[in-house]
């Protein structure tokens, strides 16, 4: 008897074996379709360390495939053939080799998987159970609530996978979050691990070399491409995290130091993402550290809120509000981004740090993401969709789905409050006490409107100023602004002048 034949297509982010549209895989009978085109490598300029990790990963998965028995269609972007989109090529193959179905893992993108289901083609949707919530679930919790909030979500994970509890279903340590003990600044003499790198194979040695040749005009340095891009090393680098990263990463998840890119953070999120880890095994781990002794509760529960609380809550909130989300502009911004987001060309220290080993590695961390870059953006009213377009290029990590929800919403607040309660809106005051940056800065962070006065602190009072009519009911902000209300008028005309004098300046598109 004459079996279907099917055509299974695997993106760029789902190497994962157990994918969920691969479980009915016939490997005498099916064929695996992976593409490399221009279209989703160029819609925005993504990091050219992107484009390799993904590529090469690509590249790798199928001949671990191929290795497992099962016949794989693989094109590469410099194929004569390649239609350059994901739709093209699925209709090509699916005619050339006539498949009679088709199978896909939903999309990590609204718009790749909306242009897949307007492309004409019958296509058999399986729901991504790589993550611990699915959308339909996310979205009958969110039903009927007034607010979602990330905390009330982030219990209900811990109740679904069980992680982190006593015998009678409490949390581990009598509280859900230790967040409290998640701040603190770097003492002297405290070094972390040093970075585990992976050298390139002759793989990856092409895939660079096709990127220089396609990908030059691209933001970001190539040559310290150093990412793991098979399922074995992630596994590598992650192992190195738990032994060396893990134990003080509750302490310093949120420090900051020069020339210090990585600190007590995993990497592992690229890796992840892509499908070269699995999130379950993760979490598994680092509950068995803690269980052993090995590592301390506010590492343990830092970390697994991270993974099945944040990670998962932005993912539920992406799906739930696009496409209107990704129109969200709560304070009608409209300033461009500057251009020294690109190039790291500003004598602000904070930023030059941050955006200097965004280009270099392709990844910040959060804090530096949320608290210097982004901060930035926040307080000088840049146009919601630019700065999210430029995290979206910039971080080796970032699919629509965590980076969206994660700017529009954590950072430029601009969706009203879905995602975080307040804005993360801070002075330089912040950025000191958890960093040594201002040490080394032309600007002074004990200043806020003289000439040499730290642009954060002006522009954090002028951003509350600006924005009274839309913050002031918020209970959370009420202090701050007790506090801008307490200043004398002089000091507010001050600040508000000094604001207006920044502001005017990146209008010029000067950088300061
Ligand atoms: P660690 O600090 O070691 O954390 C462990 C893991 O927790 C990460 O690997 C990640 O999988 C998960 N995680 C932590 N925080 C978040 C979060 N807020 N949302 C989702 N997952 C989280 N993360 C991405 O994976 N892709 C993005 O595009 C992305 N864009 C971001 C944009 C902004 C403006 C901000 C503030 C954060 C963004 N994040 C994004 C979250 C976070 O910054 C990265 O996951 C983290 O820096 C990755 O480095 P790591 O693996 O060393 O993480
Ligand atoms: Fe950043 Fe201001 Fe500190 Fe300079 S003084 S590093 S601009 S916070």
């Amino acid at each position: 008897m004459n079996k279907t034949h099917r055509l299974y297509l695997v993106l760029g982010d789902q190497l994962s074996f157990d994918l969920a549209s691969l479980k009915g895989l016939d490997a005498e009978q099916d064929t695996v379709l992976l593409v490399e085109v221009m279209e989703e490598a160029s819609h925005v300029p993504h990091h050219p360390q992107k484009i390799t990790l993904i590529f090469s990963a690509m590249r790798h998965f199928a001949e671990a495939l191929k290795q497992r028995g099962i016949r794989v269609q693989y094109v590469t972007l410099d194929d004569p053939h390649n239609s350059g989109t994901v739709p093209g090529e699925l209709r090509r193959w699916q005619t050339l080799l006539h498949a009679e179905e088709l199978h896909l893992t939903e999309c990590g993108d609204w718009r790749l998987e909306q242009s897949l289901k307007d492309c004409g083609l019958a296509i058999q949707w399986h729901s991504d159970s790589r993550f611990l919530c699915s959308r339909a679930e996310f979205s009958s919790w969110a039903k009927d609530k007034k607010q979602l909030r990330m905390e009330f979500f982030y219990r209900e994970m811990r109740r679904k996978s069980g992680l982190l509890l006593n015998g009678d279903g409490s949390p581990v340590g009598g509280s859900w979050n230790f967040d409290a003990e998640n701040r603190k600044a770097l003492p002297k003499g405290v070094s972390p691990p040093s970075p585990v790198r992976f050298s390139a194979d002759a793989i990856t040695q092409e895939v660079l070399a096709l990127v220089v040749k396609n990908f030059s005009s691209h933001y970001g340095v190539l040559d310290t491409f150093d990412y793991p891009v098979t399922h074995a090393d992630a596994q590598a680098l992650w192992d190195y995290f738990l032994d060396w990263g893990l134990a003080a990463f509750g302490d310093y998840q949120d420090t900051m130091a020069s020339d210090e890119p990585f600190l007590f953070h995993a990497r592992i999120s690229a890796a992840l993402n892509i499908g070269l880890l699995d999130l379950r095994e993760l979490c598994n781990d680092v509950e068995a550290a803690y269980w052993a002794h090995r590592i301390p509760l506010n590492a343990a529960e830092g970390f697994i809120r991270q993974l099945i609380g944040w990670r998962e809550y932005v993912r539920g909130v992406y799906w739930l509000k696009m496409p209107e989300y990704a129109g969200g502009n709560l304070f009608g911004n409209s300033r461009p981004l500057p251009e020294f987001y690109w190039t790291g060309a500003t004598k602000m220290n904070c930023m030059s740090q941050a955006i200097g080993q965004s280009l270099k590695h392709a990844y910040a961390h959060h804090i530096q993401r949320l608290m210097v870059t982004g901060n930035f953006a926040l307080l000088a009213g840049i146009v919601p969709s630019q700065i999210c377009d430029w995290y979206l290029a910039i971080y080796m990590d970032a699919f629509d789905w965590v980076e969206l929800p994660n700017t529009l919403g954590m950072v430029m607040h601009a969706d009203g409050g879905y995602v975080g309660s307040k804005p993360y809106c801070a002075s330089g005051q912040y950025i000191k006490r958890m960093s040594d940056y201002c040490r080394n800065c032309a600007y002074k962070v004990s200043e806020s409107t003289t000439h040499d006065a730290c642009p954060f602190n002006s522009l954090y009072w002028h951003f509350l100023m600006r924005h009274g009519d839309l913050l002031r009911g918020n209970q959370r902000m009420s202090m701050i602004y007790k506090n801008l209300d307490r200043m004398p008028e002089s000091r507010q005309q001050a600040l508000w002048q000094r604001g207006q004098f920044l502001l005017a300046k990146l209008d010029e598109g000067e950088s300061f």
